[in-house]
């Protein structure tokens, strides 16, 4: 970190920046100009905010030179993070994974059928929300205890491990002792006390990217994940809020080898709430394939215009299958399993 003080800053305030910083452990190298002091600081900053330094009325500017992320910076780990689901990994060299399902959990019967289709279609996780993130509290808002138990009766039979979003701390039991992928939505990305309380969970987490938030914003998140002890967070980029309104977000695709330069956590792409519309979601998987991401998240439902929820962006199991086919080339073109 770069800290430069305003022109004739006294000596007793140089004198006093310098005592703070190496109270807290960090070596501090001043230079001195005939207009500016130019202070260098060396050690751990991740914990030093910009803004608090700026409160100094002396301080004319910080610049940082690292990133404020240590856990899930790829600086101090070099190599990909492989989370291991019951058998299934995602991440580094691993086959790309996939997540599919409907957005809703619509009882124990419909599940298993979903189940079944999307495994025969190349899937090798259930999703499926029980406790659902809806902008109306007059829509849907999830089948709760009742849609987890009816997921955990669809692997059961196929297998799969299940993929939820948790949205409430009171849920970590059930999910706990459930669900095989702790999903955290968009819209609780920047809930810290929810990261720190996964932070604490025994379960790999899928922190999706917030409608509105900065690539850095989501690794400081994942790094609340980390930082509280569990390591197993895979990102999931499922499209901002931008000016656009022909798709429901738009897909920051660039995401993937920005997220790859700069953390060692798997990624995958959700091409079903970036695009709000069943029929982009087989182009931007394909691109999603092409652009490095470790998995596809994709909501899938035999009939579409019952869904309870995200029925616009649901795909039949027959399209699933034969978009999965398709990203299966992509993936041999660029020397991955899929
Ligand atoms: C979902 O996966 O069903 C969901 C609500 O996604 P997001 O949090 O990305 O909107
Ligand atoms: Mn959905």
């Amino acid at each position: 970190m770069i800290i430069s003080t305003k022109k004739g800053t006294p000596q007793v305030e140089l004198d006093r920046i310098v005592d703070n910083f190496e109270k807290q452990g960090l070596s501090v190298t001043l230079i001195r100009g005939t207009d500016y002091n130019v202070f260098g600081l060396v050690g751990d900053t991740t914990k030093i905010a910009e803004k608090d330094v700026l409160a100094n009325p002396w301080v004319e500017n910080v610049t940082r030179v690292s990133a404020p992320y240590k856990r899930a910076n790829r600086l101090f780990h070099p190599e990909d993070t492989v989370v291991d689901i019951n058998g299934v990994k995602v991440g580094g060299n691993a086959p790309i994974a996939v997540m599919a399902g409907p957005c809703s959990i619509e009882g124990e019967e419909h599940t298993i059928k979903m189940a079944k289709a999307v495994k025969a279609g190349g899937a090798n996780f259930l999703r499926g929300g029980a406790y659902k993130p809806r902008t109306s509290p007059y829509s849907f808002q999830g089948l709760g205890t009742e849609g987890i138990l009816d997921m955990v009766k669809a692997r059961e039979i196929t297998g799969l491990p299940i993929v939820s979003e948790l949205m409430d701390e009171v849920h970590i039991p059930e999910f706990e002792e459930y669900v095989d992928v702790v999903q955290i939505g968009a819209r609780n990305m920047q809930n810290f006390q929810l990261l720190k309380a996964v932070g604490k969970m025994h379960k790999p987490v899928l922190l999706k990217r917030g409608l509105a938030n900065t690539i850095e914003e989501w690794i400081m998140s994942a790094e609340y994940i980390m930082a509280g002890g569990n390591e197993n967070v895979i990102l999931c980029e499922r499209g901002i809020r931008t000016f656009e309104r022909a798709t429901r977000n738009t897909l920051d695709l660039s995401a993937v080898p920005v997220i790859k330069e700069k953390t060692h956590l798997p990624i995958i792409v959700d091409p079903s709430h970036a695009t709000g519309d069943y029929k982009y979601i087989e182009s931007m998987a394909l691109a999603a394939v092409a652009a490095g991401a470790d998995g596809l998240e994709i909501e899938v439902h035999n009939d579409p215009p019952h869904a309870w929820s995200d029925g616009a962006q649901c795909l039949k199991p027959d399209k699933f299958a034969d978009v999965i086919a398709k990203c299966r080339k992509v993936a041999a073109a660029i020397g991955r399993e899929m």
